[in-house]
């Protein structure tokens, strides 16, 4: 790395303390000296996107020090136990490990597996390599050390094999995150856990259940660490007894660094570290991005997709640390197209040297540099890079600049654009096209040209010359939409037609031919529309839903490009609505007759707010029992679901928190009946439920999960109202 330019002294790092909840100025304990430690990856998984932002945070913070001319070490430790319960394992949560139980693999062996792809994602996203990486495995010693010391002054205590901190001991607890723990969360268990002595406290150590392979011998017999206390040991071990920055992710805050707070300081007696930094979380359909919300990118999926893993940085560039992001490809495409406009400008020929040449650029790289030093501003210092790029400067000063950043930045600005080779017959019909030209036969030039774009190319012209560059892959696919929000809402304007019949494609080809087809066929004469939404629909049915779409005008489809959830593709459906009645079919059902003049019907009825074929009683909001007959119910099954779409004005449209079907269908009922409607079936209405391939496709324990999440959620809201249980029959 290129000396930091000595006419221009760097201002100091000012960043915000999640403990202190100020932004301090950095001053260094041992002159030129700087040290990170930072939470490191859980490695049975992959590591998502959103983590990855994590690593860039503590990137760009170890990045500024040393460009800064700090010599910085930065550990970052693999947490390859602890975190890793035998229940996750047997899982078998993807295919890798799946094979790996499969060929025999240790959980060492996995390990090794995702640690080396880690590295690997970090390395293609320009983040330098930590000084170390010290695995929890390896400082199981050290761990020991630290418990014992805890066991002996009183702040913890062991119960059967098992070691506890006892929260109680140590005053402080809750200064970080200003919470305390009820203990359930971290033991994931629903009742207290009676070896407790307080629900607060938090296991340092846990005796091994009988089959466990991964154990080790400690004074409390054989057993394994608990989670936080390998921070504790592993930043004590390698980076001594003050650690300038700690990073991790806003999660991290409780319980993970509080309980660290609590060890290292009851065990050391004094602070541990002198700056906590927190980055805030990725967002996907404005959820926290985490594997068990289903909401998941993998570097390799946006790499997939032909992006460069330097955009996904670069998109992370355009959002302070400490505010939260929310991912869509839309915006990932742009982020490629910024980028690489960016590293384009390098190269761009203009500007004259004057005598301000100087003088402009020392003034552009302290703007720079200022700009990183307020708390990594990195949106603002990337701002002040474009600035450089439009400067008008000569092109080798703003290069000089640039580069100077990319120290900071690490996008590889300095990375020359793309110009791929063309194959002969491409540069064949490239000559003709030009020639064709030359002589001003237009039309014959055009049709050559659109052969080459044909053939996966832009084409540019010029009076002067044809050029032909290869569109990458980014941008050859039509973007679909990222959430419901990138549809227009319709829901003011005037209906337009009798009905919309609102239908989403997850899994299942032949399921959404077949509920197409027989909505279809009993809409004729009506006056109608359809909406199908692709919510992540399985690639191999791809050719199905153009099928189904072809040529049929009243027909709309809209492709999203990821799942979004359930509830967000129904709205897509609901903002889209021109219908005076909308009506939602699964694409588990077949329609048999007639269906729509009889909900029509229901719904003439003002004083009946959701009508359908299948529905639900309650009388505790936990226990629900399908309603035999026509008549009230407390919630409408989703299956077969209809409604004035005018009741969406006073309702609301669907809670898109719910991800997963289930419960969607009674929340939304619920939302409507506490307006003063009433929900209605009808059991004879001529429709057919066949297998629902959605959750027959979903794993049981997911299943199982996903529906208590749901189910939690609905309860939540509606055990407020105990008035729609005395409704329905
Ligand atoms: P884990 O592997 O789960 O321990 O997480 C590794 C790091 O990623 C931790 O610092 C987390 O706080 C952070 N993290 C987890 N989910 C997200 C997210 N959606 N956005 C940003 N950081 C995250
Ligand atoms: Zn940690």
């Amino acid at each position: 790395m290129p000396e930091p330019t000595p006419t221009t002294p760097l201002p100091a790092l000012r960043v915000y303390d999640t403990l202190g909840r100020r932004i301090s100025e950095f001053a260094p304990t041992a002159p030129g000296r700087a040290t990170i430690y930072s939470c490191g990856p859980t490695v049975y998984r992959d590591a998502h996107i959103g983590n990855l932002r994590s690593y860039l945070m503590a990137d760009w913070l170890r990045r500024f020090l040393e460009a800064q001319g700090y010599a910085v070490t930065h550990i970052k430790n693999i947490t390859d136990v602890g975190h890793m319960r035998e229940d996750v394992l047997d899982r078998g949560e993807d295919k890798v490990i799946a094979a790996a139980r499969a060929a025999g693999m240790t959980p060492q062996a996995i390990a090794d597996h995702y640690t080396e792809r880690f590295l690997h994602d970090e390395q293609r996203l320009g983040i330098l390599p930590a000084t170390r990486f010290p695995r929890a495995t390896e400082c199981v010693d050290e761990m020991i050390a630290i418990i014992e010391r805890l066991v002996g002054s009183g702040h913890a205590y062991e119960v059967n094999g098992n070691v506890y901190f006892a929260v109680a001991t140590f005053p402080g607890y809750g200064k970080l995150s200003r919470q305390q723990a009820d203990g359930l969360e971290e033991s994931g268990r629903a009742a207290p856990d009676p070896l407790k002595r307080d629900q607060r406290d938090f296991a340092l150590w846990k005796a091994a259940e009988p089959r466990r392979t991964l154990k080790w011998f400690s004074p409390w017999g054989y057993g394994f660490p608990g989670w936080h206390i390998e921070c504790s040991a592993i930043g004590h071990e390698f980076l001594g007894d003050v650690i300038d920055f700690h990073t991790g992710g806003v999660d991290n805050i409780f319980p993970h660094h509080e309980d660290e707070i609590a060890q290292s300081e009851a065990a050391f007696g004094h602070r541990h570290v002198r700056t906590w930094v927190h980055g805030q979380h990725l967002l996907v359909d404005g959820l926290k991005m985490a594997k068990s919300t289903g909401n998941v990118y993998l570097l390799s999926d946006l790499e997939d997709r032909g992006f460069d893993p330097l955009a996904f940085r670069y998109l992370c560039a355009t959002a302070k640390y400490r505010t939260r992001l929310n991912f869509t490809l839309a915006s990932l495409r742009a982020a490629q197209r910024g980028l690489e406009r960016l590293r384009a400008a390098m190269c761009e020929d203009a500007g004259e040297p004057s005598d301000e040449t100087e003088a402009r650029a020392g003034e552009l790289r302290r703007e720079f540099w200022t700009a990183a030093a307020n708390d990594l501003d990195i949106p603002a210092a990337l701002a002040v890079a474009w600035k450089v790029a439009r400067s008008g400067l000569p092109t080798a000063t703003r290069r000089e600049l640039l580069i100077d950043f990319d120290r900071l930045l690490g996008l590889d600005l300095a990375r020359p654009p793309v110009r791929n080779k063309l194959p002969a017959d491409a540069i064949d019909l490239l000559r003709q096209c030009h020639v064709l030209r030359q002589e001003q036969r237009y039309p014959e030039a055009d049709a050559v040209r659109a052969e080459i774009i044909g053939q996966g190319y832009e084409v540019r012209q010029t009076p002067a010359s044809t050029v032909a560059l290869p569109v990458p892959a980014w941008r050859r696919e039509e973007p679909g939409i990222s959430s419901s929000r990138d549809v227009d809402s319709l829901l003011q304007q005037n209906p337009q037609v009798e009905y919309t019949v609102s239908i989403v494609a997850r899994s299942g080809c032949r399921e959404l031919e077949r509920c197409v087809a027989s909505a279809e066929t009993w809409l004729q004469g009506a006056s109608a529309e359809v909406i199908v939404v692709d919510n992540g629909f399985e690639e191999e049915c791809q050719a199905f839903i153009d099928d189904v779409s072809a040529g049929d005008e009243r027909l709309r489809l809209f492709r999203a490009d990821h799942f979004l959830g359930s509830a967000a593709a129904r709205n897509v459906t609901l903002r889209q609505a021109r219908g005076r009645f909308v009506v939602f079919i699964d694409t588990s059902v077949e329609v048999k007759g007639d269906i729509f003049t009889p909900l029509r019907k229901m719904l003439e009825d003002p004083t009946v707010g959701v009508a359908g074929c299948w529905g639900v009683q309650t009388n505790d909001l936990r226990e629900f029992t399908e309603a035999k007959t026509s008549g009230d119910v407390h919630a409408v099954e989703g299956y077969l679901m209809a409604f004035r779409r005018s009741v969406l004005r006073e309702v609301g449209l669907l809670d898109e928190k719910f991800r997963f079907y289930r419960h969607l269908d009674l929340d939304f009922s619920f939302a409507v009946r506490s307006r003063g409607y009433r929900a209605v079936i009808d059991t004879t209405l001529p429709v057919v439920r066949h297998e629902h391939v959605d959750w027959m496709a979903t794993p049981p324990e997911e299943r199982d999960r996903l529906s208590k999440r749901n189910f939690y959620r609905f309860l939540r809201k509606w055990e407020k109202h105990p008035e729609l249980l005395s409704a329905g029959r």
